[in-house]
């Protein structure tokens, strides 16, 4: 059977699998994977269910554990499952095992770590994110398997942990003590953000960098300005002077949305309690999101020369402190072979027209670019992760693992 052929066996395959995923979501979601850094236990629990899982469909599961004493067992899993192809070089999917707290827990029509079915929409902490993921891969893969068909690439399915607080103790260990597993001729799909048509594949990422503004005049009385240095009414001539930062770092990348670099004025922090005294400390912090094309500590010596306009102007004292900076590695090249992949699979499977784009920053795709591995983040996603009553659309669940099986089947 050529490939053509034995696509539509696996979409067929696939399309009876809806009470399997069913299933899967339930003894997933009620395994509770949240981190410890969130009070939580852990992942070791869910990993150890999906390793028996997979290996059950005859994958080879190692676990290659973080060291994490906070946790019973102490060590955070990451697991990776393979199924071999006709040649080494892989086909990676990297799901996520941990999920976020449930938050406002009155906010959840039902128990969050229950999975409540109402007709295609499935319910409950980590449905979307990250199970979504984890079960459209390890359909995909049954699929293969049922069907008979070694595919041309070894497929890896990696379900790391700690994704949600750092992945210090996940994709990070992972890449820091065993990247022989990993190459640049890999095609690695990252399932954890998408859009709600499935048409976003995020190849790159625009640097952040958030910065705290100390500025220091002279407390006084309401009725006496003169007497003081009014902070407030500076922030204010400084936010607006920031602007200017929009027209010096003015490239544009059609990648992204929106396609320019964004400086934006934030959180301010309380001053004085009382409305007749003016505020001799202001304190404020700007969000930066900045092409990848612009070297951060270009932007932090502007801010450092505008705050010195404003310390001439108003005689008060600036303190510019750098509270996050993340220089975003280079962008995954639009025409990669996993962008290819996915392009093809998503307008068999949809009948749309997938595009490569950028967004605003954030996830573990930027850990891989930063060694050179074209990553692409890319799922059907309808953006209830970390909501109350999160979601997942079984529809969009057996697409996603068809798309998968498409990208598997014919990855070259
Ligand atoms: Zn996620």
């Amino acid at each position: 059977m050529n490939s053509t052929a034995r696509f539509p066996r696996l979409q067929q395959l696939i399309g009876g699998y809806r009470k399997d995923m069913i299933a899967l979501q339930r003894e997933l979601v009620r395994r509770i994977a949240v981190g410890p850094d969130n009070n939580g236990p852990g992942e070791a629990e869910k990993a150890a269910f999906l390793a028996v899982e997979l290996e059950k469909l005859g994958l080879t599961v190692t676990d290659y554990p973080a060291p994490d004493d906070r946790v019973a067992g102490g060590h955070r899993p990451n697991l990776i499952a393979l199924l071999p192809g006709h040649k080494p070089e892989k086909i990676w999917v990297l799901s996520h095992l941990d999920v976020v707290p449930v938050g406002e827990l009155n906010l959840w029509q039902t128990d969050p770590f229950t999975l409540r079915v109402e007709g295609d929409l499935l319910y409950g902490r980590g449905v979307e994110d990250d199970h979504h993921g984890i079960v459209a891969s390890f359909f995909a893969v049954r699929a293969l398997v049922e069907a008979g068909i070694t595919p041309a690439r070894t497929i890896a399915l990696a379900l790391v942990a700690d994704e949600e607080t750092g992945s210090q103790k996940g994709l990070a260990h992972l890449l820091a003590n065993h990247k022989e597993l990993f190459s640049p001729q890999d095609l690695i799909i990252v399932p954890d953000a998408g859009n709600a048509e499935g048409t976003l594949i995020e190849i790159a990422e625009k640097s952040m960098l958030w910065l705290r503004l100390e500025i220091k005049g002279k407390q006084c009385h309401a009725s006496k300005p003169d007497l003081g240095i009014n902070t407030l009414r500076v922030s204010a001539h400084f936010i607006v002077a920031l602007e200017g930062l929009l027209q010096e770092f003015n490239a544009e990348n059609p990648f992204f949305d929106p396609p320019c670099s964004t400086f934006e004025a934030t959180k301010i922090e309380a001053n004085v309690q009382n409305i007749n005294t003016i505020p001799g400390l202001g304190v404020f912090y700007l969000d930066c999101r900045v092409l990848p094309e612009y070297a951060l500590r270009m932007v932090v010596a502007r801010v450092k020369e505008i705050a010195s306009e404003i310390e001439r102007r108003f005689g008060v004292a600036i303190t510019v402190k750098t509270v996050q900076e993340v220089q975003s590695p280079p962008a995954t090249p639009p025409d990669s072979p996993v962008v290819k992949a996915l392009t093809k699979a998503v307008q068999v499977v949809y009948q749309r027209r997938a595009e490569p784009r950028g967004i605003g920053g954030g996830t573990v795709a930027a850990f891989f670019r930063r060694l050179g591995l074209p990553a692409a983040v890319w799922m059907t996603d309808e953006f209830t992760a970390h909501q109350p009553n999160e979601y997942v659309n079984l529809n969009h669940l057996i697409g996603d693992c068809q798309v998968f099986a498409h990208v598997f089947l014919n990855a070259e």
